[in-house]
């Protein structure tokens, strides 16, 4: 499946999520996608498919976005889950591709995990990575979307274009039976007249 903002899933996105379920870790998601795109249908669709549901605490940017000192848009949205769950920042993970919104994470006293070093989105390596850091049982693991659980659909840009015929195949059987059926009208025309 494909998001609404043209990704797929990341190489171990889905399998985070479902190790987070077995295991019973929470999961939040921290997303810098306006809710315009983070709430649509097909966006929802997509999420649902990775392993998203509706439990999980998903925070998206609102009307006025604020970036704080690192950079990072996510500040607000880490302290509000932090609130929402309830759950003390050294036993959450925050695994997210940019830099600068990890040092916000560190900031607020979680673990914090970089994703996307080989340009593919979350691997398995870095998940674990992620989880040895806080002991492979975090309470709560907060998720990045882009980049980090999905990753552009590089198959779209790279791949060989594929061009679908568009000969329509007429059966042989059909053909045979359209010429009997017309010399019938010829012989029984000719017979008439
Ligand atoms: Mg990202």
């Amino acid at each position: 499946m494909i998001s609404a903002t043209g990704h797929v899933e990341s190489q171990y996105g889905r399998d985070a999520l479902r190790y987070c379920r077995k295991n019973g870790i929470k999961i939040a998601i921290a997303t810098a996608q306006p809710s315009s795109t983070f709430f649509n249908a097909s966006q929802r669709a997509f999420l649902y498919g990775l392993g998203i549901r509706k439990t999980d605490v998903q925070l998206c940017i609102g009307k006025d976005a604020v970036y704080d000192a690192n950079g990072s848009l996510k500040g607000p949205m880490l302290q509000e889950i932090l609130k929402i769950q309830s759950v003390d920042p050294s036993s959450v993970l925050f695994i997210d591709d940019q830099p600068g919104n990890l040092v916000t994470g560190q900031m607020l006293g979680m673990k914090v995990q970089l994703c996307n070093k080989e340009n593919v989105g979350l691997t398995e390596t870095e998940f674990f990575e992620g989880l040895s850091k806080v002991d492979g049982k975090p309470a709560l693991i907060i998720f990045d979307l882009d980049y980090s659980l999905t990753r552009p659909n590089m198959e779209m840009e790279e791949g060989e274009y594929y061009e679908p015929s568009f000969r329509a195949e007429v059966s042989p059987y059909l053909m045979g039976g359209l010429v009997v059926y017309l010399l019938l009208i010829m012989i029984y025309r000719v017979y008439k007249a």
